[in-house]
């Protein structure tokens, strides 16, 4: 036989288990709205849904670089740039995570907002 205490210690855990696997859904909802973003010398020039399938030809003063999202995934296809380290780091699909060209200036970052 359960004892009444008991029984209200359980039914607490029972709650905040089903409240912590809600927050949970709520987080993982928020955070499969991914952009990306582009910028060069910190000014901010494209913003986009990651899962918009785009072809970026991006030329700044410091050259170019042709940047692909598809299929949830950003790359740099191509760049004028002299060691080729940003076309090198392949695709990305994941928050946090960024293709930075040191030679343009440039950074392609998966954001939340
Ligand atoms: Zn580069």
């Amino acid at each position: 036989m359960i004892k009444k205490k008991e029984l209200i210690i359980l039914i607490t855990i029972l709650i905040t288990a089903i409240i912590g696997i809600i927050c949970v859904k709520i987080y993982q909802g928020s955070e499969a709205a991914v952009y990306v973003q582009i910028t060069c010398d910190g000014s901010v020039l494209y913003h986009i849904p990651l899962e918009e399938d785009r072809t970026l030809h991006i030329e700044t003063s410091y050259g170019y670089n042709d940047v692909i999202i598809k299929d949830g995934e950003v790359y740099i296809e191509d760049a004028d740039c002299p060691d080729l380290i940003c076309v090198h780091q392949g695709k990305i699909s994941n928050l946090g995570i960024s293709i930075i060209c040191l030679p343009h200036r440039l950074s392609i970052q998966l954001v939340n907002h």
